[in-house]
């Protein structure tokens, strides 16, 4: 979602890019949202913070027709799930501070082409120039936890996809958006593109009391109550009915929901956690 404040108050209003907004799990909402003006196509799959799951390569489609570009935020599958170039993406862009790193104590960015002429323009117009240059230690605590990086990932897509399921059988839970569930909205479309499982984060609802989310989550004991995501231990984050953004986002999110990002603890005892704070709030 910060993507919503970077394309439309900071390019669009500040550097006079035109953007625009639209639901890119609809196609027919692209292809009515795209001109001949339009120069790049930016998705983000599955979305943060709701698992909305788009098709890159039909959206590839789509934009190459009209002569567009089009990038991949992959930040929530990881490019151990997903690898959107295979697709025809142009770019992808990824946060190693999460599941590349996966220890939350770094931060850094990457951008991925097969246009090595266009990757010397980033390095020089963006990196050079701008300055986007990550610190050597970053950097080095970036290398270091990407060489556990798929060992991670296959734990993490495994203890998420028990939760989700765990979680959509659980009383009182007013619904799960994970894209490895069956009853996900883009499930046959996550299935084709992510190869080896569905990635960490798993969004869900208890309540539309923003107070009983808010208890719900500080009863939490193994799970950490903080932002962020792609750690070794599990973090989870409210996403209150009074956020400025949550109109935008579908339905059944609108009064509020909270994103679970599992980490590497045994799974029971992250089940054993949800379900003792969901009884401490009387769910
Ligand atoms: C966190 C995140 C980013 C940005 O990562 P930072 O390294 O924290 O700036 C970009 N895209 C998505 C989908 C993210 O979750």
């Amino acid at each position: 979602m910060a993507v919503y404040r970077l394309f439309h108050e900071l390019f669009n209003h500040k550097f006079g890019v035109e953007t625009v907004m639209v639901d890119m799990t609809d196609l027919n909402a692209v292809k009515r949202a795209i001109t001949s003006g339009t120069k790049l196509v930016h998705i983000e799959t599955p979305d943060n913070p709701t698992n909305g799951v788009t098709d890159i390569e039909e959206i590839v489609k789509i934009a190459h027709q009209h002569g567009a570009l089009v990038s991949v935020d992959n930040t929530f599958a990881s490019p151990f799930n997903q690898k959107p170039l295979e697709y025809g993406a142009d770019f992808v862009v990824e946060a190693l501070t999460k599941y590349i790193n996966g220890h939350g104590d770094a931060q850094g960015g990457a951008i991925i082409s097969n246009d090595l002429e266009t990757m010397d323009r980033i390095r020089y117009e963006a990196q050079v120039n701008v300055g986007s240059v990550i610190s050597p230690f970053n950097a080095w605590q970036i290398f270091r936890g990407s060489v556990t990086f798929p060992l991670r990932m296959k734990r993490i897509n495994e203890s998420a996809q028990q939760i989700a399921e765990w979680l959509e059988n659980r009383d009182n839970v007013t619904f799960v958006s994970y894209p490895g569930l069956k009853s996900n909205q883009g499930h046959e479309i996550a299935k084709k593109q992510m190869k080896n499982g569905y990635g960490g984060i798993i969004s869900f609802g208890v309540s539309s009391d923003d107070k009983t989310v808010e208890c719900f989550c500080a009863a939490l004991k193994v799970i950490t109550f903080a932002v962020s995501l792609g750690h070794d231990e599990s973090l989870i984050f409210p996403q209150p009915s009074y956020d400025e953004r949550i109109h935008l986002y579908p339905e059944q999110f609108r009064n509020g929901f909270i994103r679970f990002s599992v980490g590497l603890e045994e799974p029971e005892d992250l089940i054993n956690d949800l379900d003792q704070a969901l009884r401490s709030v009387g769910l």
